[in-house]
């Protein structure tokens, strides 16, 4: 046991970090729980990017990925910055050389080793959510249709809503998936054969060289969980969606049975990052892995959902090394006893 002078002694180390007096334009933010205390050390990145000091937005140190993914795993990045504006992710492009890059949207679909990641990290999730109000206009067939333009952090769940009270369709069965539209762009998210991909009317991204590029739907092609871009996809930052004008109450009803049902078939009290692999054509990967009796199987902490066989859960304290265990079992056992290779969904990153 320590003694009250030793602890004393432990938290004011904590609280100095390396203990050198640094002069700081941007305070670093490391926090920390130390002997309960909750500790907040700032301190210079001099040596590995200088540069940061130029960032506006808010710049985390050694921060958990953990604690900005739904299955709550993944070790430390070297850097999160949440940017505050274009010319912030601009200075990042502009700066980094040849260190890694991530995008991290509301890290739903993503498993972060538990090594985490040697690089730069990038979250729009704290300023670039703005959802404007819709602009209507009439087409030729005389149908009412709106366009509404969205910054890339914007939550799925947020945006659909925001339709659903113009009376605006097209975006109801996506309310369920907690994602941003950044990360439901990129991955072609849908639900009950609604997918965003049909429903952009542009998206507007940062390419790796910083040039600010607005790409037309027909610019683009969507695939199952997957959308294709001329080159890199880049930093996505806004975009536009247009959707046609509908019967309020109808929508409502819709975004209701659609939640109901996920609450009833998906384990949205538990930690998790959605469905693990992509149905294999004609077949759900669920129904496959339950018939195979995988239900409930665990490595480490991690484990099938009772609930739902295609979805990972985190029984508490689960690690990286446990998820991809798992997710080889699962593929082997499948192989095994169906020939089927099953591909995953969830996007893996880091060490
Ligand atoms: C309970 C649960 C239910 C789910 N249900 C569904 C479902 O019904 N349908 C479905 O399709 N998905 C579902 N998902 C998965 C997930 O929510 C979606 O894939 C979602 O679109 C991911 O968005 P995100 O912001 O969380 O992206 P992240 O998981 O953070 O990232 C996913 C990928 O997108 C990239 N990315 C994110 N934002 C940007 C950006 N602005 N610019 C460039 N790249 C970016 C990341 O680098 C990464 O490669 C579910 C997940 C959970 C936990």
């Amino acid at each position: 046991m320590l003694n009250e002078a030793w602890k004393r002694r432990l938290i004011h180390i904590a609280h100095s970090g390396s203990g050198r007096e640094l002069n700081l334009k941007t305070r670093m933010e490391f926090p920390k729980t130390v002997l309960g205390q909750k500790i907040h050390q700032s301190k210079t990145m001099t040596h590995t990017f200088p540069w940061l000091h130029k960032i506006k937005g808010r710049v985390l140190q050694d921060e958990l990925l953990a604690s900005h993914t739904s299955i709550q795993i993944g070790g430390p990045a070297d850097v999160l910055v949440f940017p505050e504006d274009t010319r912030d992710i601009q200075t990042i492009l502009k700066n980094r050389e040849k260190t890694p890059l991530y995008i991290l949207g509301e890290g739903s679909n993503l498993l972060a080793s538990d090594r985490g990641i040697r690089g730069i990290v990038i979250s729009l999730k704290e300023c670039f959510k703005e959802i404007k109000r819709p602009l209507f206009f009439k087409k030729e067939d005389g149908k009412r249709r709106a366009v509404i333009k969205v910054g890339a952090g914007a939550k799925m769940s947020y945006l659909a809503k925001h339709a659903a009270r113009f009376s605006l369709t097209g975006i109801e069965r996506l309310v369920g998936i907690p994602g941003s539209l950044g990360g439901a762009i990129i991955m072609n998210a849908g639900a009950e054969g609604t997918e965003i991909g049909p429903v952009l009317r542009s998206v507007t991204r940062i390419t790796r060289n910083g040039e600010i590029e607005t790409l037309k739907r027909e610019d683009l092609s969507f695939q199952y969980r997957k959308t294709i871009f001329p080159g890199e996809p880049g930093i996505i930052i806004e975009a536009e969606i247009e959707l046609e004008e509908g019967d309020r109450s109808e929508i409502m009803t819709t975004m209701d049975r659609h939640l109901s049902r996920r609450a009833q078939t998906q384990p949205l009290t538990i930690p998790n990052s959605g469905s693990i692999f992509k149905n294999p054509e004609g077949d759900a990967a669920g129904r496959i892995i339950e018939s195979l009796g995988l239900k409930g199987y665990s490595i480490g902490k991690a484990g099938v959902s009772i609930r739902h066989a295609n979805f990972i859960v985190n029984k508490g304290g689960a690690t990286a090394k446990d998820v991809t265990q798992l997710i080889k079992h699962i593929q082997k056992e499948v192989k095994e006893k169906t020939s089927i290779d099953l591909q995953t969904e969830i996007v893996i990153i880091g060490d």
